[in-house]
């Protein structure tokens, strides 16, 4: 049978993630070291898997609310209370997703028309511009600039605003750049979102991995945009549950009921075993939290110094698990860079341009592995960019 004319034009045209093509080349090899797929080298806090397994035993195996169960919503209203300074009725401002992923899908089915655009800056998260497609959206990049530390202007993104233009996506701390956004160029960018009369997505799945002085500020709790805001969150990264597969959204009530007729029908409910565990996070998870930020902040300031020592100049990202160094004076192209890293040191790091054309000329290194790793990851590289200069 001929599928090209069987699947929907518009997942055709949705391109495979770059990450994803990357590493099947590294599967099944044990001698590489990743630096590759963002995700937590500890397993998840045992409490926390312990909750999880004990609901098992007690026969919790059943469907929840579709928003997610009470007693984990009201505890998110606390922690985002606290946490990010706005406050959510736990009784209809808060939908409890299949991880941060489900709920970019379902916020942005739930928020465009077909050719609505969507401005988000770049580089960026591999799924948001599929994602965007998907929803029947347009995809408007709003590229970001290392001299900024990849900060997003508002002078630069007021240039990308069209009548059309209905949603913002941000996401800070940044994947893949690590670039945070100081409190004034939040309120530059509320201040543009009020104006045009945006809606905004905020991803703020990495806040709690700030390493500086700064604190996280979510755009969320700036003066004029709860109102307007969808605010992102959960457990994958700061309390290492990736494979839990939670998240939540939170933002006003006919948002949430309009994302809710979606996943009531699409998802139902997140999984009741990862909703229990979740709970037992918030409740006591966040010495699990600190300890392990604390080992990412010291990986980070090794890695950054080691690649700026070997000429792999970066800049030091303010948060998440990701540096993400200049590779352009060497004459090759981030794939090139990064396939002949693999080939010639067994080390895999993403090439800058899965995360959008203006991350060409990067490379994306996670800092979320083991120091014993990394140190011989670092090693390598010295060794390969040694070689490259002696060429
Ligand atoms: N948002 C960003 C910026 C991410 O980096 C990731 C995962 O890497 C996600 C969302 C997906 O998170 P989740 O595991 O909660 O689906």
């Amino acid at each position: 049978m001929n599928y090209l004319s069987k699947i929907s034009e518009q997942v055709a045209k949705v391109p495979r993630s770059g990450i994803r093509d990357f590493f099947e080349l590294v599967q099944g090899r044990d001698d590489v070291i990743s630096l590759g797929v963002g995700e937590p080298d500890f397993a998840t806090p045992w409490h926390i898997r312990e909750a999880a397994i004990y609901s098992l035993e007690k026969g919790q195996t059943s469907y929840t609310s579709n928003l997610g169960l009470l007693k984990l919503r009201k505890l998110i209203s606390e922690y985002v209370g606290d946490f990010f300074n706005v406050d959510y009725n736990p009784a209809d401002e808060i939908l409890v997703s299949v991880g941060v992923s489900e709920a970019i899908d379902l916020a942005l089915r739930a928020l465009l028309n077909p050719g609505d655009e969507v401005i988000y800056h770049e580089p960026c998260y591999v799924s948001y511009s599929p994602s965007i497609m998907m929803a029947h959206g347009v995809a408007v990049p709003v590229a970001t600039k290392k001299s900024d530390g990849f900060a997003l202007k508002a002078e630069a993104l007021e240039k990308s605003i069209t009548p059309k233009t209905k949603v913002l996506m941000l996401n800070f701390p940044t994947n893949p750049t690590g670039a945070i956004a100081p409190k004034k160029d939040l309120e530059e960018i509320a201040e543009l979102c009020i104006k045009h009369d945006l809606m905004v997505l905020t991803d703020e799945i990495y806040s709690e991995l700030i390493y500086g002085e700064e604190e996280h500020v979510s755009i969320a709790s700036l003066p004029g945009m709860k109102e307007r805001c969808v605010l992102l969150h959960g457990f994958s990264k700061a309390f290492a549950m990736t494979g839990f597969r939670l998240g939540y959204a939170c933002a006003p009530a006919p948002v949430i009921d309009a994302m809710m007729k979606i996943h009531q029908y699409s998802m139902l409910c997140a999984p009741m075993m990862s909703q229990v565990a979740a709970i037992e996070a918030l409740q006591n998870g966040a010495k699990a939290v600190a300890e392990m930020k604390k080992a990412y902040h010291q990986r980070r300031n090794f890695m950054v110094k080691r690649l700026n020592a070997m000429g792999m100049e970066c800049h030091m990202p303010g948060g998440a698990f990701y540096v993400f160094p200049d590779i352009r004076k060497f004459g090759m192209s981030s794939k090139e860079f990064a396939m002949k890293l693999l080939e010639e040191t067994s080390v895999a790091a993403v090439p800058g341009d899965a995360f959008g054309e203006s991350g060409e000329g990067f490379l994306r290194c996670c800092y979320a592995t083991s120091m014993e790793q990394i140190r011989e990851a670092m090693t390598r590289m010295e060794q390969f960019v040694r070689n490259l200069n002696s060429q």
